[in-house]
């Protein structure tokens, strides 16, 4: 019993850590979303910057113009200059649609970015909380081991050290169970049949029977 329990508990402890390691995981993937959105606000940030500064040289050229529409001589070269100054007029009003839009658009992955970040802020504690369980449970585990090993230890102090031996082997090839009872004439561990012959081995105490299909030691129920 002792060794079922350890084999179930080094089973669980091995476990434990992988448990972890993909938890980690699907919390950095999450981490993943945020960082998108930061980059797609520092992106608008920068055209708008962009925009505003085509805006500016935009202004400055229709200045310019509106100067040079003093010194013209004539009334064709005035009309063009006109129309020119029209057009850079119009450009002007484009951008700052454009940076209009751009504006609502930082607003918007301004807000995104808050719901994304109080979001992962959640999911954080979470993943902090389990990871704190599976932490605390391999700390239990593995003092449950020391214990079951003690224990172990002072059974098999008086245990003949070539059985021992071979139970250890068995106990590993048999996910931790390396004894079967024998009830009804049939092994507990692999339900084959079990013969007269066997039985009466058994009961000679002489050596270790083990069952001849699955390996395992075989003991009597009532006589265990
Ligand atoms: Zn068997």
């Amino acid at each position: 019993m002792v060794d079922k329990e350890l084999y179930a508990l080094r089973d669980e402890k091995e476990e434990l850590p992988k448990k972890l390691e993909a938890k980690e995981r699907e919390f950095e993937e999450k981490k993943e979303s945020l960082l998108k959105i930061e980059e797609k606000y520092k992106d608008l940030l920068k055209q708008k910057k962009d925009k505003e500064l085509q805006l500016a040289t935009k202004e400055e050229s229709i200045k310019k113009l509106q100067a040079q529409l003093y010194t013209l001589k004539t009334n064709k070269e005035y009309t063009a200059m006109l129309v020119e100054i029209e057009g850079a007029k119009a450009d002007k009003s484009a951008l700052e649609d454009e940076i209009l839009a751009i504006l609502e658009n930082v607003d918007k992955v301004k807000e995104e970015e808050a719901k994304e970040k109080e979001k992962l802020s959640r999911e954080e504690s979470v993943f902090k909380e389990e990871k704190k369980k599976i932490e605390e449970r391999i700390k239990e585990i593995e003092q449950r081991i020391a214990q079951l090993e003690a224990q172990r230890k002072i059974f098999s102090a008086g245990i003949d050290a070539k059985i021992l031996a071979q139970y250890e082997r068995i106990l590993k090839n048999r996910q931790g169970m390396a004894l079967a009872a024998v009830v009804n004439y049939s092994c507990q561990g692999c339900f084959m049949n079990v013969t007269h012959q066997i039985i009466n081995e058994i009961k000679m105490y002489e050596r270790l029977v083990t069952c001849g299909v699955c390996q395992r030691i075989l003991y009597l129920e009532d006589e265990s």
